[in-house]
């Protein structure tokens, strides 16, 4: 019955999530501010194996396993391949302050960079990030899964094996890396439809990297992988508006094109040395803060005066 609607505005969706010539590597980032690694800390750690935990945690996650169509999520082992993978986009975009984390529980070392973290103003940090902060103490991601970036403590956890949601993740450190008022975006991204945003940008980039390096097999496995995740991501806005059942209904109606266009696009994708991009849309390229390629880096960058009024960005 309400089928066709939701289809019709995922396809709508999906298709505007492509890549196009020309990847914009991650100069121009607005980072300064990031809380940096200490000297002898690596940046991307990994948590001790306990079986019996990631057990627990690969039974947790068999929902997103059969949503998504893959065993490797929230699989709780992740791979030297996807590390691998991560490690490259992140130099690739001189994302040197994002902290990584693989299948790792840290709460005290997340608290830690909560506190440090003076990109994002104390007024977001305080507030919004000790939610973040808290909700990853007390719903440890070891347990449920749920790959994501924390903007406030600038962190990256990772519970699957795929490289391609790795990157996706990654491409939001990116997008956050790019915006001055990161705090503000942070909190944008609970407004309706303003995720959708959001992961349009990552999945964009991620598919964009890929492409852009020449890696096609990884590139088809991203878009099996990414186009339904956006499809979720659609599913969870409508959804909040949608009584249960109809919300499992809403979902398959919007994960499941994504499967076939993700499939579509997977064999439609060009031969290596074919370059493409995330183009930013003119809504995005007009978002305050967002700099780009070609942007002029003599315009002043931030206030040097510290925020006054706890929620002035740096
Ligand atoms: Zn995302």
């Amino acid at each position: 019955m309400q089928r066709p609607g939701p289809i019709a505005l995922c396809l709508l969706a999906l298709l505007s999530g492509c890549v196009s010539p020309g990847y914009d590597y991650g100069t121009r980032a607005r980072t300064e501010n990031d809380l940096p690694l200490k000297a002898d800390e690596a940046q991307i750690e990994r948590g001790r194996p306990i079986p019996i935990l990631d057990g627990v945690g690969w039974i947790v996650g068999i929902p997103s396993k059969v949503m998504l169509l893959s065993t490797r999520v929230d699989n709780h082992f992740v791979s030297h391949g996807t590390e691998q993978s991560l490690q490259e986009y992140l130099d690739a975009n001189d994302l040197d302050r994002v902290k990584v984390r693989l299948n790792q529980y840290a709460p005290l070392d997340e608290w830690r960079r909560l506190r440090g973290n003076k990109s994002v103003a104390p007024g977001w940090r305080y507030t919004l990030g000790t939610i973040a902060t808290l909700t990853y103490t007390l719903v440890p991601g070891r347990i449920t899964g749920g790959d994501h970036y924390n903007p406030f403590t600038n962190t990256v956890n990772i519970y699957s094996d795929h490289p391609a949601i790795a990157l996706h993740e990654a491409g939001h450190a990116k997008d956050f890396s790019r915006r001055q008022y990161k705090g503000t975006w942070a909190a944008a991204y609970l407004l309706p439809g303003v995720a959708l945003r959001h992961e349009q940008i990552a999945t964009s980039d991620a598919l964009s990297f890929l492409a852009s390096e020449g890696l096609t097999g990884e590139q088809q496995e991203a878009y099996k992988i990414l186009y339904p995740a956006y499809g979720s991501h659609i599913a969870g806005q409508v959804n909040n508006f949608a009584p249960p059942p109809s919300n499992l209904a809403i979902t398959a109606a919007c994960v499941i094109p994504g499967h076939l266009i993700g499939h579509w696009k997977a064999s439609h994708v060009e031969p290596a040395g074919a370059v493409v991009e995330p183009a930013p849309s003119p809504a995005l390229a007009a978002t305050p803060g967002y700099v780009r390629l070609g942007d002029d880096l003599s315009l002043p960058q931030r206030p040097a005066e510290a925020p006054t009024d706890g929620f002035t960005e740096k």
